[in-house]
């Protein structure tokens, strides 16, 4: 089918410019067949209805074309049927320009424009001029109850063709309403920014000597997440033993700021970085679950260098390590400055589940031997025997529990009864 708004358009003269400047064999494509009848569909009618202004062009008995502006409420330019648009003519200057026009000739040429979307639809179209006298009824349908304008008669316009433009050269321009609406929308998207912003506080959180900023953020397990910390420019770190914990400053979603402890998880040989690992307690006081909420990457804390409670022995003992749940912090570091010392050990990491064990891959894949994982609620997996662990230990091993207050029972218990001497079992309770 011929395309109905190029058949009319594509006069001889128009045919030749295209055929001097080649695009007429592509033009040529859509002007085969017989003549399409035009229909407006759902794009165009959501397009017409939504304008508040197009342009109109006419042309009188001289033949020079006259383009009038027509504006009103959006919609005001109505959709009849497929093939219908009209609207209402408003009292105005009174030259009657237009009116005139289609007295003589009652062809027009419709130009509707979305700046903001920068598209136009253009349409040509037969107008018929009617009045209260000629068609009280369709004056009526084409009537804007809430447009305070005296309707003088209405134009019905038969569309005998449209087509879209493309876009190129159209300056985006907005309505007032239009503008309204964008800083009512840029307005609340900067006030859910400002919010999130306050729901991390811009300032450092805690007074102390040592300025961190959180780099990066692990989910090891469904409740362990664990958190880098790099100084503020990024340089060396004081030193951290294999041990060592870091107090640190926690707000509460009462806005309270307590101080919560946290062992030092990674290797010790990193300087420039620490890294905490934090289980989410769901019936405790709100501090894990404070941090699982509101520490992000850019989170900035202020922190008294670390403190160790629970230092490694300095000669070549060896060592056993003996860790439940979260308590695998400290002992992983261990571990790891054990192993670069060559100082012999065994590590024994106890869990409820694979699933709550945080590090448990990494430290499989870097110590090969004398690692050793048991779960606590997973039938007939192998449970930790602590006293059996000790029992066999190296002669003269040191002890290192780090986990539930029971496990450090159970060790302090057998401990006891083998004859052990109390400063070769060392503990960390985290509670
Ligand atoms: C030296 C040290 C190192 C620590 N390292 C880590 C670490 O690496 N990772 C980590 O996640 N946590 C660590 N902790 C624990 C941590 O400091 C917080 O206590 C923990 O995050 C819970 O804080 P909370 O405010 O969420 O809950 P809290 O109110 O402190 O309660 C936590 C849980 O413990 C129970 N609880 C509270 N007090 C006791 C008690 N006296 N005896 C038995 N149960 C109790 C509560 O019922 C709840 O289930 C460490 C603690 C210390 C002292």
């Amino acid at each position: 089918m011929a395309n109905a708004f190029f058949h009319t358009a594509f006069t001889p003269n128009v045919k030749a410019v295209q055929t001097r400047m080649g695009s007429r064999e592509a033009y040529g494509l859509h002007e085969q067949g017989p003549v399409e009848e035009p229909e407006l569909g759902p794009n165009e009618i959501a397009f017409i209805e939504a304008r508040d202004s197009f342009y109109q062009g006419s042309a009188g008995e001289t033949g020079w074309p006259y383009v009038q502006h027509r504006g009103g409420p959006a919609g005001f330019l109505k959709v009849l049927d497929a093939h219908t648009v009209g609207y209402a003519d408003f009292a105005g200057n009174r030259q009657y320009i237009s009116t005139g026009n289609l007295a003589g000739d009652n062809r027009v040429s419709l130009f509707l424009m979305d700046y903001p979307h920068q598209t136009r639809l253009k349409i040509f179209g037969r107008a018929q001029v009617i009045d209260e006298d000629s068609d009280s009824g369709l004056l009526a349908r084409l009537d804007n109850p809430h447009y305070r304008a005296r309707v003088e008669r209405g134009i019905v316009i038969r569309i005998e063709g449209f087509d879209w433009n493309c876009p190129k050269y159209i300056t985006p321009r907005y309505t007032e309403g239009e503008v309204v609406q964008r800083i009512k929308q840029a307005t609340s998207a900067l006030a859910a920014q400002a919010s999130r912003q306050n729901a991390r506080p811009e300032e450092a959180l805690g007074n102390g000597a040592l300025a961190l900023t959180v780099t990066g953020v692990r989910q090891l397990t469904p409740r362990i997440r664990a958190y880098e910390l790099h100084a503020e420019d990024w340089g060396d770190l004081p030193p951290a033993e294999a041990g060592a914990h870091l107090d640190v400053p926690v707000r509460l979603v009462d806005g309270s700021v307590v101080t919560r402890q946290y062992s030092l998880a990674a290797d010790p040989r990193h300087r420039d970085m620490y890294e905490i690992a934090v289980l989410r307690e769901s019936d405790g006081r709100g501090g894990s679950r404070a941090i699982h909420e509101t520490w992000q990457i850019g989170t900035r804390l202020r922190v008294a260098p670390p403190a160790n409670h629970f230092p490694l022995h300095a000669d070549s003992r060896p060592a056993v390590l003996i860790a439940g749940g979260i308590g695998i912090t400290p002992i992983k570091a261990m571990a790891q400055a054990l192993k670069r010392r060559n100082v012999p050990f065994e590590l024994h990491y106890t869990g409820r589940s694979l699933a709550d064990m945080a590090y448990r891959d990494r430290l499989a894949v870097e110590f090969t031997n004398g690692y050793f994982t048991y779960f606590s609620r997973v039938p007939g997996h192998r449970r930790l025997d602590v006293a059996e662990v000790m029992e066999h230990a190296a002669v003269g091993a040191v002890f290192y529990v780090c986990g539930p207050v029971a496990l450090i029972e159970a060790a302090r218990t057998a401990a006891n009864r083998l004859g052990i001497a109390p400063e070769r079992v060392q503990q960390e309770s985290f509670y």
